[in-house]
């Protein structure tokens, strides 16, 4: 009875939650679940970068000018569209949520995520979204940049060979078929892409929890995640 007044009570507060990590630590299927938990939105905003790196991909758009790359950010709607349990990724009114999980989208994600005129549009678009409160976001710069105020921040990590192994699970449920050591350079290369960019690197905040999750079970990370929310 005390455990769900609390619970209760955390919802009326409308937390903002900020999950970071590096790739395939268990943040979005961690962030879905506590934000089910707890009544919130869940916010993917790897989702935002890999949507307009897709789209970039697909208009043949030069990756290494930073011109067209904001430009390209000015003039791309991104929507989050709930259907049933399910969060859809619609980019200029087409679903594309299986499409920026492509491993091709992965693999140039970083290149499109270190522009900083890029970073200030989709940083913009995130504060408006968590504005309301009641929000878990993931990402790499949430605790750091864009939530810096959120009221728990959370550092999922785990080993590199751990979060290959659930990438490369993820892909070949996909019917993808990739290499598990190439796959795993290509994860060590865009995570150091991601720690030594410029702007916005990834990084634990100063008042970060950090959860290594690699022998963990998702329940466990979950749950964990829940009782911060309490205290
Ligand atoms: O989380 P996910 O693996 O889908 O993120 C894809 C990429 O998007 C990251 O590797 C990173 O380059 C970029 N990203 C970012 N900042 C965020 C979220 C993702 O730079 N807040």
């Amino acid at each position: 009875m005390e455990e769900r007044v609390d619970i209760i009570m955390e919802l009326e507060k409308q937390l903002v939650i900020a999950i970071d990590g590096p790739a395939g630590a268990g943040k979005s299927t961690v962030a879905k679940l506590v934000a089910k938990r707890l009544g919130y939105i869940y916010i993917d905003t790897g989702a935002m970068y890999r949507a307009l790196t897709l789209k970039a991909l697909e208009e043949g758009i030069d990756l290494e000018s930073e011109a067209d790359l904001a430009e390209l950010a000015q003039n791309t709607e991104i929507k989050f569209i709930k259907a049933g349990a399910e969060d859809r990724v619609v980019i200029d009114g087409l679903d594309k949520t299986e499409e920026i999980r492509a491993n091709k989208v992965s693999n140039n994600v970083s290149i499109v995520a270190k522009v900083a005129a890029v970073r200030k549009e989709l940083v913009r678009i995130q504060r408006g979204l968590a504005q309301a409160g009641g929000v878990v976001m993931d990402g790499r710069d949430i605790g750091t940049v864009v939530l810096p105020e959120a009221a728990l921040k959370i550092f999922l990590n785990a080993t590199v060979e751990e979060r290959t192994k659930r990438r490369y699970q993820d892909l070949q449920q996909k019917g993808e078929n990739v290499d598990f050591e190439q796959l795993k350079e290509e994860i060590i290369r865009r995570d150091e892409l991601d720690r030594n960019r410029d702007v916005a690197p990834l990084k634990k905040a100063d008042d970060a929890i950090e959860i290594d999750t690699t022998a963990l079970e998702i329940e466990e990370v979950v749950n964990r995640i829940l009782e911060f929310c309490k205290s």
